[in-house]
Parts: C-alpha cells; structure tokens; sequence
C-alpha cells in the first residue's frame, strides 16, 4: 500500500494518539517521535523521509532473503485468488500446508519428519510445551510437566513464553514464571566465567541443568530448553563444551531436549539449523523468522520421531485458526526456494559468514571491544570499560543504547541488548554492506570512547 503523503505527514501523531508498540518505552516513544519505515530492497530499509539505511538486523532477526523479493509477493497473490484462506482441523489440510511440512522436514536431521504449524515464534513455544506434557503423560508419566529453561532466554512473549524466558523485566510484568517452570545459568563466559577457562565454564553451566534435575526429580521434568545461541539475550555462543554436556545430560535423565530455532534456523549459522552447526538432535524444536524471511507469519514445531509417535497417536486439542495458513505456506516455501534455488545458507557458511567474522573481529583492536563473537551472519560484539580485566560499565543499557542510536543515525540498524551489540544482517548481504558495517561501528565506538 502507498500511503499518500499527507496522511503520512500527520502519521507520527495518528501512532502516537492510537498505537501502543510492542516493547516499547510508550513515554519516550511518544517524545521522541516513531520511525516510521516505509519501504525495504535487498539488504536496506527506508524511512519516510526517503533516509536509507543498512538493516543489519534484518528486521527482527526475519528477513533472510532481504526485503522486496517479488517472487513471494507474486506467489501469495496467485494463492490469495485460489484459496486465500482454509484451516487444518479435524483431519483437513491444504496443498500448500503439507507440501511446506515436507519441504521444511527435508532439512532436518533423518529423525525429524513431522511440523505442527502455528503463526508464531511464541505459538511455536507454546505449542511444543504442551506437546512435552502430553508425550509424558501417554507414556503412563503423568508427574513429568515441569520445564527448565535458562536465565536470559528468551522463547516469546505469551504467558508460557515468557515465562519459559528467563528475562528479569518480563517476569516482573505479570507475576511470571508460572508454576512448573525453572531456569539455570546461562553460558556467558565474558560476564560470568570468572577466572575459569570458556571451556571449563562451558561444562560448568550445562551441569547446572543436572543439579536442577536432581533438586526437582528426575520424574518430575518434562524438559529442557535453550536455543543453540542465545539470541535476544545479547548473541551468547557458548563454549564448544557447552552443548555435547547438555546432550549427554538430557539422554542419562530422560527429559526431553527442545531447541529454540526461531532464530537460529534457515541459514542464520551458515547450518540449516542451529542445532546441526552444534551436532546433536533435538526431541522438538520451535521454528518461525526465517521460515517466510517475515514475508508473511508462520511459524511452527519440527517433531522427532520419537515424540511424533506418541503424539500421532493421540487427540492432540492444540491449534490455532491461522495453523498452516495456505498463503502464509506459500510465502514460507517460496522464501525456501530461493534459499536453495540461490544456495545462501552455503553461501552464508563458505563465503559471507567467515567474512562477517573476520570483519566483526577486527573491531577487537578497540579499546572498547572484549569480545566479538558470531557464527554464520549472527554476531555479538561485548563493550567492556576495562578489557583487560573484563570489568563491565557501570550503566551497560546506556552504553548500548547511546552506540546504537549514534548507528542509526549513521544509517546503520543494529541493536543494543546491555552492553552487546548485535548483529543479524540479510543473508544476501553484500561484502561491501559488510565492510559499511563496521566501520559505521567503529565510527560510533571512537566517538563513545
Ligand atoms: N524464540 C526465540 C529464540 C525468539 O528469538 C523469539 C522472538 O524473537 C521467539 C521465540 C518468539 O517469536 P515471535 O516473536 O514470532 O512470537
């Protein structure tokens, strides 16, 4: 839709009279004015203003085909016309539905072969929760609910989401975590190693999640769930001990090991999925973002065979009007198509990737930058105040946030969490995007320091 231009003259004042923003300071939003995004090509957004930007954000961590693919917008319309709309229950489907489980499957390990559809990363959480707590109690283990997930998490924001989340500022909203949900340590060795190595540290917070095990009950935990790199809570790679130890943890006491794809799957590590980059196999992993690069919103859970098996054989009462959305589907498979068709998960793994982070790490000759962390074309850089003895600034979200807005008024989108700054640009990004990156970056570090 174009928007005539004296509608948009006036818009900052029709959003800040009518419009509550998703996590947003409503006070500061309405002082400050909304950026008001008009339109997007390839790697880049527009303002109102026609003011160009590099989204190295890709959105919200979404649009890993770039933006202004007409094939996508071609494809919705055609469906739009065929059946702009049919839903999934009681035993219906629609071309587009199935054929996109079975494109999405084809990436998966050999023992993931099934997809439940929702709309959203947060559905996707909500629904593998309950999917946990059934697997259990048809297996005759009805006292397996409890789920632990992590401090700094972040699984969404319906009330299963953001309680599984371990995100301080959201549990104080709302009286959360509910019942039955429980968090560990998260493996930030920057923040919280201490003297101990990163691999060292890496073992000790996977044990965490055992001790919790034995502190609530083996017989009373469903499962466990982290994303293979924390994302929201500031780009986080954990140590390489980190993984194979939650692996091994999992299998010895039974519960059930979800990953968090919403970010990282479709091609944000240069692996389909997150969890292959690390090599092991989830039991259920919520997928979303770049599943239709935000094109339109789908998003779903890849079962394993071995929680498939017991949920097919039961009533599953789960589901939402909007599951396996026939236009939504066709967005999400033309969007697949073209990350085969043009090979850019490859391409983020041989080529753009370990260009990002050669680039992203020469920034650690700065005197402000401590770590610069990525895998694939998802990165976190840690601002330090002393780097040598890793000692953090008193007021991190300041920090942060005073970088990121000197980048945006560079014509740079990044985002601040803390003192990290992070970085999850298209997949289609160029190397000279790359290089505009950080510089811009650096620019704004050595006016900080
Ligand atoms: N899980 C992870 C790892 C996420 O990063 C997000 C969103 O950022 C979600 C779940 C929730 O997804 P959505 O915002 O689509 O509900």
């Amino acid at each position: 839709m174009t928007t005539p231009n004296a509608v948009l003259s006036n818009l900052g004042a029709i959003d800040a009279a009518h419009h509550i923003h998703p996590f947003s300071d409503m006070k500061k939003l309405n002082a400050a004015g909304t950026r008001i995004i008009q339109r997007g090509e390839g790697s880049h957004i527009f303002d109102n203003h026609g003011k160009k930007y590099l989204d190295a954000f890709a959105g919200l961590w979404c649009v890993n085909i770039g933006y202004g693919r007409r094939e996508i917008a071609d494809a919705v319309f055609a469906q739009m016309n065929e059946l702009p709309y049919y839903n999934c229950f009681f035993g219906t489907t629609t071309p587009p539905t199935t054929l996109l489980a079975e494109k999405i499957v084809a990436h998966a390990g050999p023992n993931i072969n099934h997809v439940f559809f929702t709309n959203s990363g947060s559905e996707a959480t909500d629904t593998w929760f309950r999917m946990a707590r059934v697997y259990w109690a048809h297996l005759g283990k009805p006292t397996k609910t409890m789920v632990i997930g992590r401090r700094n998490g972040y699984h969404g924001s319906t009330v299963a989401g953001a309680s599984l989340g371990g995100m301080k500022y959201m549990h104080e909203q709302g009286a959360l975590p509910i019942e039955g949900i429980h968090h560990i340590g998260q493996p930030y060795w920057y923040a919280e190693g201490g003297d101990l190595t990163p691999a060292e540290f890496g073992l000790k917070v996977a044990r965490e999640l055992e001790a919790k095990i034995d502190e609530l009950g083996e017989d009373n935990v469903a499962a466990f769930v982290a994303e293979p790199i924390q994302g929201a809570g500031g780009v986080i790679v954990p140590p390489e001990t980190y993984w194979p130890e939650i692996k091994r943890i999992c299998a010895a006491r039974n519960i059930l090991l979800v990953a968090d794809e919403v970010i990282c799957g479709f091609g944000r590590t240069g692996s389909w999925f997150g969890h292959q980059h690390f090599g092991f196999e989830p039991d259920l992993a919520p997928v979303a973002k770049g599943l239709s690069s935000g094109y339109l919103p789908v998003g779903g859970v890849l079962v394993s065979d071995r929680v498939a098996k017991v949920i097919t054989s039961t009533d599953f009462n789960h589901g939402y009007t909007y599951s396996g959305h026939p236009v939504c589907a066709v967005a999400a498979i033309e969007n697949l198509r073209i990350l085969e068709e043009e090979k850019l998960v490859e391409r983020v793994r041989d080529d753009i990737g370990p260009y990002f982070a050669k680039s992203w790490s020469s920034l650690l000759d700065h005197d402000m930058i401590g770590e610069a962390q990525s895998v694939g074309l998802m990165g976190g850089l840690q601002m330090a105040f002393d780097k040598k003895t890793r000692q953090r600034f008193e007021k991190p979200d300041d920090v942060g946030t005073w970088v990121r807005n000197k980048c945006i008024e560079a014509g740079l989108i990044m985002r601040a969490t803390g003192d990290r700054m992070l970085a999850s640009p298209p997949l289609i990004i160029t190397h000279e995007e790359v290089d505009f990156m950080t510089s811009t970056l650096r620019t704004a570090l050595d006016a900080a320091w």
